[in-house]
């Protein structure tokens, strides 16, 4: 039994100074959304936006992961978004190793208190961890998204979908075709699962 709520863990994460990505940060981005969701978006890292508002993915590239969310029949908070990493690399740089290594005990503890069915993972940056976490080869984003896979993760089965950041859609529309896709995807494997659990009522 996991008494821990995701509000606990949030406010550890604003709190927090174990890499030194606090010392240019606005705000820590903990992550928002349902805590009952069956559905949970991992992103990179926060950006600008989200520095200064402390939510997660509410600038360019949340507008269209928002939209993205709404086009297969959810809403946005009914799902669980959140990154790998909580707070804002200097000019978006990519998070290294050590900062996603440091920052990963929050994502986890979040991941076991909200117990999600389904993954989505959002870039290699989340498609690497989450695939490295379940003891699972990651083979590269190209390969890997459009891909649902079965498997364990911190004790318990889960669904990983693997796709496209949004935020590389923003700059190349084909991107932004393959995402939607991906999306279209993701809707029929959560139908077909909700289908098989012979019930009709509400995925989320
Ligand atoms: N990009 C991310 O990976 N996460 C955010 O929250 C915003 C942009």
């Amino acid at each position: 039994m996991n008494n821990e709520s995701l509000e606990d863990i949030a406010g550890e994460i604003i709190n927090c100074r174990r890499c030194g990505l606090w010392k240019n940060r606005l705000k820590a981005v903990p992550g928002e959304g349902n805590p009952n969701s069956r559905v949970m978006f991992i992103g990179e890292a926060p950006g600008r936006q989200e520095d200064i508002q402390g939510r997660p993915f509410v600038g360019r590239a949340g507008e269209l992961l928002t939209e993205l969310i709404e086009s297969i029949g959810l809403r946005r908070e009914e799902v669980f978004i959140t990154n790998v990493v909580k707070c804002r690399p200097p000019n978006n740089r990519d998070p290294t190793e050590e900062e996603i290594n440091t920052c990963l005990p929050y994502l986890k503890r979040q991941i076991e208190v909200i117990r999600p069915e389904v993954i989505v993972t959002l870039g290699r940056h989340a498609a690497k961890t989450i695939s490295r976490e379940a003891g699972i080869r990651f083979r590269g984003i190209t390969r890997e998204r459009g891909r649902a896979v079965e498997t364990e993760l911190y004790g318990r089965r889960i669904v990983i979908f693997y796709t496209y950041h949004p935020a590389a859609a923003l700059y190349n529309p084909k991107l932004e075709e393959v995402l939607r896709k991906d999306f279209e995807k993701l809707r029929g494997y959560i139908n077909s699962r909700k289908r098989r659990r012979g019930t009709l009522e509400d995925f989320i």
